[in-house]
Formats: structure tokens, C-alpha cells, sequence
């Protein structure tokens, strides 16, 4: 059979072609062991979705274990090579903010990284899961008191402080308890990443971190920065490890991080010269871009890691400094791409929209009544268990999972079941034109900060996670019941 050439839709967005084979699963989107078996429905590891929803109802989050740990291992590994001749190898700290629960906690340490914690809930998670407190970090722009004891009871082997206020609060704490800190500082280098390009500004304006630029304020001059070093050196309850800076997330080049590893670089430099102190860590966070759409290009570890490893190497020779210890904190380029949505198709409608003007497709503006059909494709969960693309106007794809078709394509937009109209799950994919209420959709990409921000809005029961393994499907988070929903409502008062 000759395959159909179809032509785009006006409605649809320049990025977004018409896929060749609807039925097709891009290997830089999907968890590897993702496949349409034999009878062209979706399975992982061989289990096909339709026994993942008999078993544990949808929408449900479905990830690969394996995948997951390679990803885990991949940064590692690359790091490890890239950097062992400068400082020995790095240290990965998984994020836990973009998925955490303590089998994935457990995995982490398994594969041989630390986990990034900004809450005392995520170190719960942390000690549920065994994990030594010399192994976790804890970050956060307004820890509580009682989160500043909870790591020091717990041996966290960094706090990572964003203020000169915070430092304070964390060295009287830590002296109180005739204990000193173990610090690192966040600084804002001025390096904003985006996804294609960076800005770099002198100024920060946002709630994260110690400025490194000139202080009007401070009567020496002094930046943020320097303020919080000359802090952490004079205070006995403080332990001061190094510097740390996060730029962003979602990004693809390595110029960004390289140009804040030098920025941070040259400031370490010169700390440690001027107060005579040695800063032996640094770490230059997380933020490495995953594909979630054809269009996006990650670059795998190894190349990052050589472009850093070769900005840091140079640096420091140009400094005559000893290299830090380096350490990175990646969350999403770990968990993003192991684990897709399950959902279940329900109402279908099709609208006509006219064609944005100047869209090549013939529709001049003024041209009469030119409309093209968009169809709504509602599924059985929403904004509740993905609220990116209303954060962020953030890219999805989606396909049909409970079998293949060889139906045409439309363009089609996936929207949730709440009471929003900006409840979408995917603005704009290619489905085909039979998709039909009771076919299960599934949407890749999901692994990270979706079930994280999750809510109960509308009253909906967050979904749960199943980890699939050598063939087996095990629940690591259950999905909650109406019995969980009703639970913290303390009922009607009969007095
Ligand atoms: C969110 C965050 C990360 C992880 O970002 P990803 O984009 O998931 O890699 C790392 N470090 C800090 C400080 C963060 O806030």
C-alpha cells in the first residue's frame, strides 16, 4: 500500500508536520522499552495498555524502571568521564522536586547518585527511602526553622542557603545546637537560559539566590554574594563547602552552564584569595532539556559534559586554581522521557475555525468564510494530573494506544474534563480521524513535574504510578480513592 501524503492544516502550528505513520513512537520521545505490539496496540515491556488500565484504571502514569535507571546511570557516567581528569568525577544529585516517591529515591541511590531535596516533606521521602542524610541536599529559598533542624538532625550533607537572612537563621540554629552547617551558597550569575539562547544581566530580579553583582545598598559595595561568603567565613555555626547556581530549565545548549560554570568560577577564585578560605565544591545545577515534540533536539550527557568539563578545565588553568569537586543537579532530563499518561478517550466534537491570516494555505484575509476543522478529543483526567501546558503553554504529543489505525490524520487538540477552558493536555497533534470514545490515548513525556504539581481540582482522584520491570507492572504510588478525597473533610457540625 503506498502511504497517503496528507497536507497540513492551516490551524495547525509551524513546528508541528504531519507525521508519516500516525502509529509511529519517536524513540527520542518514548521510554525505550515502548512498542505497538503484533496487534498494533501500545504495550511497555510487552504488557499491552489495555491490561494496565484493566489493572489500575486510568488516567494512570506509566513508567519504565530500566529507562529510568539508565537515564540515571547516563548522567553519571558521562559526568564521571568528562570531568575525572579535572576533579575526580561529579557528583549527580537527582531533583527530586520533578518526581519523587521512595522507590524512585531508592533507584537513585541504587544507580549510585544523591538526591536534591527543598522541602522537610521530600526529606521524609528521603529517610522513608534509607537514604544516608551525607547524600542529600537541601535547597529552598524559605526554609522553616524546623526544616533547618530536621536536616541537621538528619545529617544533610548540604543546606544550600539563598540568602544573607537565611544564613543567619541557619548559622544560629546550627550553633544552638553547638553543631556548624554544612553550606553551600546559590548564586545568581546573571546567566538566564533559554531554550535556544541565553541573556546574561547584571541584575536579578526573583526570588532565588544571592546577587553577584554590586550592592548599592551595602555600604563596602559589597554584591549579595560576597556578603553571604564574608558571613559563612565569620560565623562559627556554618561550615562553608562551595557556591551552587541553577540558570533555568528546559535547555538545550551547553553554552548557558558553561558561561555560569566561568562566571562562578572566576567569583570562587577570588573569594578564596581575598578571605583565605579554600571553597572545594561547586555546583552548577540542573535545567537539561528533554524532547517532549518532534522538534526539540536534546543533546545527550556526554556531549554536555564535555562542553563543561572543557570551560571548567580552562578556567581554572587560567586562574591557577585547584578544580572544585563538581556536582549537578538534573530532574527532568532523568524521569521526563520514562513515563507517559494513560487516559481513556470520551467526548468527541469538532469545530470550524477560520485560518489565521497569512497562511500560506491560499486563505487571504477577507477571503469569505474559509473555515478548517479542529477536533476536541476530552480525556479522562486534564490540567489536575498535567498542569504544564496551562504553566507553561507547555508542548505535548499524544497518540492512539489502544491500536493502530490507518484512519487519515486530523488535527486534533486533547483537552481534560475540568472546568476550564484552558484545560489542555495537547494543543495541537495529529490523531486519526476514527479515534473514538473508549480508545485509550497515550501521552509520552510525562515523568517529570507532572504528577509533582498534581491537584485535586474538580474533586478528581490524582492518579497513581506503576513501574514496569521485566515485564511486570507494580504500583510505586497507588492513585487515590473518593474515600482519600473525603477523608480531610471534617464532615458537617452537629453541635
Ligand atoms: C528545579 C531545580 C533543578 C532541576 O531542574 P530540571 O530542569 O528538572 O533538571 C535543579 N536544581 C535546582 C536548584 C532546581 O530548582
Amino acid at each position: 500500500m503506498e502511504a497517503q501524503v496528507h497536507t497540513a492544516s492551516p490551524l495547525a502550528p509551524a513546528w508541528l508536520d504531519v507525521p508519516a505513520d500516525l502509529n509511529a513512537l519517536s524513540s527520542a520521545i518514548w521510554a525505550g522499552d515502548v512498542q505497538r505490539g503484533s496487534s498494533g496496540e501500545l504495550t511497555i515491556d510487552g504488557i499491552p495498555v489495555s491490561e494496565l488500565k484493566k489493572q489500575f484504571g486510568t488516567p494512570l502514569f506509566v513508567m519504565s524502571e530500566p529507562d529510568f535507571r539508565n537515564r540515571a546511570r547516563a548522567f553519571k557516567d558521562a559526568f564521571d568521564e568528562a570531568f575525572k581528569d579535572i576533579c575526580g568525577g561529579v557528583d549527580v544529585y537527582y531533583a527530586g522536586k520533578s518526581f519523587l516517591c521512595t522507590a524512585v529515591a531508592a533507584w537513585v541511590a541504587d544507580e549510585g547518585l544523591r538526591l536534591d531535596t527543598c522541602s522537610g516533606g521530600e526529606l521524609a521521602v528521603a529517610a522513608r527511602a534509607g537514604i544516608p542524610g551525607r547524600d542529600l541536599s537541601l535547597h529552598g529559598n524559605n526554609k522553616s526553622d524546623a526544616e533547618i533542624n530536621r536536616a541537621l538532625d538528619m545529617g544533610v550533607g548540604r543546606i544550600v542557603v539563598d540568602s544573607v537572612d537565611e544564613l543567619d537563621r541557619v548559622a544560629a540554629i546550627a550553633s544552638q545546637r553547638g553543631d556548624a552547617a554544612k553550606v553551600m551558597l546559590r548564586l545568581t550569575p546573571g546567566v538566564h537560559a533559554h531554550t535556544h539562547e541565553f541573556i546574561a544581566t547584571a541584575h536579578e530580579d526573583q526570588k532565588f539566590g544571592l546577587s553577584m553583582a554590586e550592592d548599592s545598598t551595602d555600604q563596602a559595595g559589597l554584591s549579595a554574594a560576597e556578603q553571604a561568603v564574608a558571613a559563612a567565613t565569620a560565623h562559627k555555626g556554618i561550615e562553608l563547602l562551595g557556591l551552587h547556581c541553577h540558570i533555568g530549565s528546559q535547555i538545550f545548549e551547553p553554552d548557558g552552564f558553561a558561561l555560569a560554570a566561568e562566571k562562578l568560577l572566576v567569583f570562587l577564585a577570588a573569594m578564596q584569595e581575598k578571605y583565605g578560605i579554600a571553597l572545594p565544591e561547586l555546583d552548577l545545577g540542573g535545567g537539561y532539556g528533554i524532547a517532549y515534540t518532534p522538534v526539540d533536539t536534546p543533546r545527550p550527557p556526554a556531549e554536555i559534559a564535555a562542553a563543561m568539563a572543557s570551560v571548567v578545565r580552562s578556567t581554572c588553568t587560567r586562574l591557577g586554581i585547584t578544580a572544585p569537586r563538581i556536582s549537578i543537579e538534573p530532574g527532568r532530563a532523568i524521569v521526563g522521557s520514562t513515563t507517559f499518561t494513560l487516559y481513556e478517550v470520551g467526548t468527541l466534537k469538532t469545530v470550524r475555525v477560520d485560518a489565521p491570516a497569512g497562511d500560506g494555505a491560499g486563505n487571504d484575509a477577507g477571503a469569505a468564510n474559509v473555515t478548517y476543522p479542529r477536533r476536541y478529543v476530552s480525556v479522562d483526567g486534564g490540567m489536575s494530573d498535567n498542569a504544564r501546558p496551562v504553566l507553561y503553554d507547555a508542548d505535548y504529543s499524544a497518540v492512539l494506544a489502544s491500536r493502530s489505525s490507518v484512519a487519515a490524520p486530523q488535527l486534533s487538540r486533547v483537552v481534560g474534563k475540568h472546568c476550564e477552558s484552558g484545560d489542555i493536555v495537547v494543543r495541537d497533534v495529529y490523531l486519526p480521524e476514527d479515534v473514538a470514545a473508549g480508545d485509550l490515548l497515550a501521552v509520552p513525556g510525562t515523568g517529570a513535574y507532572c504528577w509533582a504539581l498534581s491537584s485535586n481540582y474538580n474533586y478528581l482522584a490524582r492518579p497513581g504510578i506503576v513501574a514496569v520491570r521485566n515485564g511486570a507492572a507494580r504500583l510505586i504510588v497507588r492513585g487515590e480513592t473518593e474515600e482519600d478525597l473525603l477523608n480531610r473533610d471534617m464532615g458537617v457540625a452537629n453541635d
